[in-house]
């Protein structure tokens, strides 16, 4: 996970990162980071906590140039440190080397052996970190051929933003896992994890960049390198079924319809009545939209969310059962008592906060429970990014369904099948990733990529 951003040739272009992170904040809630070039110095601000917590307005303007790339983070290798905020940057040669990454690496021990031998010191725990080493190997004016050189050595996954002097620079891997787009505003140019971000600075969507392509974004324009031997894609499934914002376009396509396609295909699949539908919200709002639709089933919000619930909170009574859950959304119960439901919810995961919503929704006075779940049984961990690095996060890798009906309390559970689920998709189903369904890696990783490991590497 992990949401990136940067533009070139733009006076406000510090600005208009805060506000591209702002829209991105989604994909990364635990810290944020800008770093900025005028030509003469670089400027960088990164902290803990949400976008609007960790710039100011003073911040912002501290932040000159007209070049900038900003990241916010979800960790998934690395501990969330302060030495592990993105953008990750150094000198090089008087002028900034930075790379603001989205997605994992999958050669990293190789990669940091091999640098660790000739020389290079890491200062943080982030695979990101490699892509700048790499780089900086190198040792050459020519910028273009330092980063295809050093992208070629890297596997795995990765939406990337650099800024290498007075270049930014975006790059997507030959498999594009992770989504990346390019967008224009009143001359500059602009690059972002999704579409909601050029929308919101009312910068005009340009097209995707391509898996496999590289593009130089410098005072002479835009030039693109396509250098990598051409692979299958594996754009994953999951930034349709979880991640991506509704409003987004990712791999060219439209994030709610793709979700609402998934409702229409649990509605061809599962043949349940109810007295009405109700969606975990936010996430499994879309798919349910989907189902109800087409099954003509009254579609209801049983359950409203909180929208102030911040990460931290003063420790409540020791007596409120499932607090945390409780915060964050509260069942209606003059909608829900004495009624048979159909819950959608978009995905399970760890079955945990699935559990403690079933609970509250049994306290409102339901009198059945149908869970419908948008996408198949999630079995085996994510490699390239997606925060379920491990078989013991995921219930599904080692429980049946009945196990885990039970485990949740609902009454009956049904999880979208495999096809059902392509065949909801926007786009061709020969160009996505299912591992985390069906444990078929497009690149293996070579060592389990646990945050432990690379903990345990810098101790
Ligand atoms: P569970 O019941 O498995 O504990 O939680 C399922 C919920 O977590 C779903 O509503 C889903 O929207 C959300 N979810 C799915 N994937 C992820 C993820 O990778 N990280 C986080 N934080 N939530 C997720
Ligand atoms: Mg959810």
């Amino acid at each position: 996970m992990c949401g990136v951003f940067g533009i070139y040739g733009h006076k406000d272009s510090s600005r208009l990162t805060y506000l591209g992170l702002y829209a991105l904040q989604h994909r990364g809630e635990e810290c944020a980071g800008i770093i900025s070039y005028d030509g003469r110095k670089i400027y960088s601000h990164k902290a803990q906590g949400l976008v609007r917590e960790v710039f100011t307005e003073e911040k912002i303007k501290s932040l000159r140039g007209n070049l900038a790339v900003g990241h916010n983070r979800y960790s998934t290798t690395g501990s969330s440190s302060t030495k592990n905020i993105q953008p990750f940057f150094v000198n090089y040669r008087g002028k900034p080397l930075a790379v603001a990454h989205n997605g994992n690496f999958t050669n990293t021990e190789t990669l940091y052996r091999k640098l660790e031998e000739s020389g290079s010191i890491f200062q943080s725990t982030m695979d990101s970190e490699i892509a700048v080493h790499l780089v900086a190997k190198y040792n050459t004016r020519d910028y273009k051929e330092a980063v295809v050189g050093a992208l070629k050595e890297i596997e795995g996954a990765y939406s990337l933003v650099l800024m290498m002097g007075d270049m930014v620079i975006g790059a997507r891997d030959p498999y594009g896992w992770r989504p990346l787009c390019l967008g224009k505003l009143e001359g500059a140019y602009v690059l972002a994890s999704e579409t909601c971000a050029l929308d919101l600075i009312s910068a005009e969507y340009v097209r995707d960049i391509e898996p496999g392509e590289i593009v130089f974004i410098n005072k002479n324009g835009i030039e693109s390198v396509r250098p990598f031997i051409e692979h299958k894609r594996a754009c994953c499934i999951f930034e349709y079924i979880y991640f991506a914002r509704p409003d987004s376009d990712i791999f060219g396509r439209n994030v709610y319809l793709a979700r609402k396609e998934l409702g229409h295909q649990l509605a061809r699949e599962c043949s349940l009545k109810a007295d009405l539908v109700t969606p975990v919200p936010d996430s499994g709002v879309y798919a349910a939209i989907g189902f109800a639709q087409k099954k003509n089933i009254p579609f209801e919000m049983g359950m409203i969310r909180n929208h102030y619930v911040g990460r931290t909170f003063i420790q409540p009574l020791q007596s409120i059962r499932d607090f945390r859950v409780r915060v964050k959304l509260n069942p209606i119960k003059s909608v829900l008592k004495d009624k048979e439901i159909i819950v959608v919810e978009d995905s399970i995961v760890r079955g945990t906060t699935s559990r403690g919503r079933v609970r509250t929704l049994r306290d409102a006075g339901v009198k059945k429970i149908h869970m419908l779940v948008s996408c198949p049984p999630l079995k085996s961990p994510c490699f390239y990014g997606i925060d379920f690095p491990t078989k013991k996060e995921l219930i599904a890798s080692s429980h049946t369904v009945e196990w885990i009906r039970d485990f949740i309390g609902v009454d009956s559970l049904y999880y979208l099948s495999k096809e059902g689920m392509l065949n909801a998709m926007p786009i061709s189903r020969g160009d996505f990733c299912t591992a985390c369904f069906d444990g078929n890696y497009p690149v293996k990783p070579e060592k389990r990529l646990s945050k432990n490991v690379l903990e345990r590497k810098v101790k």
